[in-house]
């Protein structure tokens, strides 16, 4: 065939004969395309169908989350940090698309829809512009899209998310708040994700009025409270609270964000407790901080002084995850993943230390020998010798900061559902209303 032929768009004078096979040629590329689309729908469709779902994974052994996208997306320059809000799916799908590569890397079995606080009112709250430039149900489409398409390159399932509200803590109605969440499942049910996550709730109740919503669309439900061993802002206790998320009809029930691995390890154990007097067995979840939080009060992280932007300090090594993920695996916790803090390489150590009950290691162990082994190949003899399970084991790391405190004092303004200060409104936080908090004692 002519050259002339097959880029007829690069002559200037064209014959009727070349029109002719420019036309064929514009025609079968439309075909194509268009069959390659749908083989790649079909694809997807029957690659979705071949997967386990989630309650199968877990009835089998264990499932590996992710971890935090909002800090590590604002660390990155992508997300605002105070709103918190993820519009960066729409601004910068490239940035969520390669964190969600990453996890999965890393060894995770979930794609979590990047959807934290992309609620219609939380994305336009206090001056935040999310909403008018994008619009809720574009931001949370966009999320489902990549969040498919990256847990398609794997064996990874999508979880949609939806988390708490600015109205249920100005104190609106549930039919209000219930209508929130509604706005976001229309769009997860569109996409067909696997499985909710409602995760992120301070107060069970919320979280009650989540689950009771996700339930109308007929997939697994998880739910988790950003709650530690002292229990929910309202003085539930957490065993209690737990119970509550079983009994409303979670399959998974569990903490995120809020505390330390421990911490919430802790939490754990209160809610497995009660769960076991009153006789129920949803499966256990936790997705911690990756920031050490001994010092918290109920109000976990969002208390201490170094949050959100100094929180480096307080930072758990891979080593830390590796103590993390066999202790909530002893404890019976079967879906185990991060929050805040946690990077792809913390999962890759969480993926790591359960490699035995899994069955395999992570795609991105091939460049991480488990406990330093590479460090045989380290110049500097010293090094060399630490490539061994117990010198990282039991290392101490140093906070490098002469003169740190080892607690901090957490602010403790004891404000939450009803406060006025907790009120949502469109408009912008102004100088005013920022001064009253200046000089504010609870
Ligand atoms: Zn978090």
């Amino acid at each position: 065939m002519p050259l002339k032929a097959i880029l007829p768009h690069t002559y200037t004078h064209l014959t009727g004969e070349d029109r002719r096979r420019e036309s064929i040629f514009k025609e079968k590329n439309c075909l194509e395309a268009e069959l390659r689309s749908r083989l790649r729908r079909k694809k997807s469709k029957i690659s979705n169908m071949s997967k386990r779902g989630i309650l199968e994974r877990l009835a089998e052994g264990v499932v590996i989350g992710d971890g935090g996208f909002v800090f590590a997306l604002e660390k990155r320059g992508y997300v605002k940090a105070g709103p918190w809000t993820p519009e960066a799916t729409v601004e910068h799908p490239e940035a969520v698309r390669q964190l969600h590569r990453e996890f999965l890397r890393a060894g995770s079995d979930v794609m979590q829809t990047f959807t934290f606080y992309a609620s219609d009112d939380k994305l336009d709250n206090r001056g935040n512009e999310a909403a008018s430039k994008h619009s809720g149900a574009k931001i949370n489409q966009a999320a489902c899209e990549i969040a498919r398409e990256v847990a398609n390159e794997g064996d990874a399932l999508v979880a949609g998310g939806i988390c708490q509200t600015p109205s249920y803590l100005s104190g609106k109605t549930k039919a209000e708040v219930q209508q929130e969440f509604r706005k976001q499942l229309d769009v997860f049910i569109k996409n067909d994700v696997d499985f909710m996550i409602c995760e992120y709730f301070e107060h069970v109740e919320e979280a009650e009025w989540a689950v009771e919503v996700c339930k109308e669309m007929g997939k697994p439900i998880a739910a988790n409270l950003c709650i530690g061993p002292e229990g929910d802002m309202h003085g539930i206790s957490t065993g209690e609270c737990a119970v509550r998320l079983a009994k409303c009809g979670a399959d998974i029930v569990g903490v995120n964000c809020h505390f330390d691995p421990f911490v919430s390890l802790e939490a754990i154990r209160l809610m497995k407790e009660a769960l076991d007097k009153e006789g129920l067995k949803p499966y256990l979840m936790c997705q911690p901080l990756a920031y050490h939080t001994p010092d918290c009060n109920k109000q976990g992280f969002i208390d201490l002084p170094e949050f959100p932007f100094a929180l480096e300090p307080r930072l758990s090594t891979r080593f830390d995850m590796h103590k993390y993920a066999r202790q909530a695996y002893d404890l019976g916790v079967r879906y185990i993943g991060g929050c805040c803090g946690f990077e792809p390489y913390h999962i890759r150590a969480v993926a790591e230390e359960l490699a035995e009950e899994r069955g395999c290691k992570p795609k991105g162990s091939e460049k991480h020998g488990v406990w330093g082994s590479e460090l045989r190949m380290h110049t500097k003899p010293w090094v060399r010798a630490r490539a061994r399970r117990n010198y990282w084991e039991s290392l101490n790391p140093a906070s490098g900061r002469p003169y740190c405190a080892s607690m901090s004092k957490p602010a403790a303004w004891g404000i939450t559902q009803g406060h006025k200060h907790l009120t949502q409104h469109t408009e912008a936080t102004t100088t005013d209303e920022l001064s009253e908090l200046y000089s504010f004692k609870s």
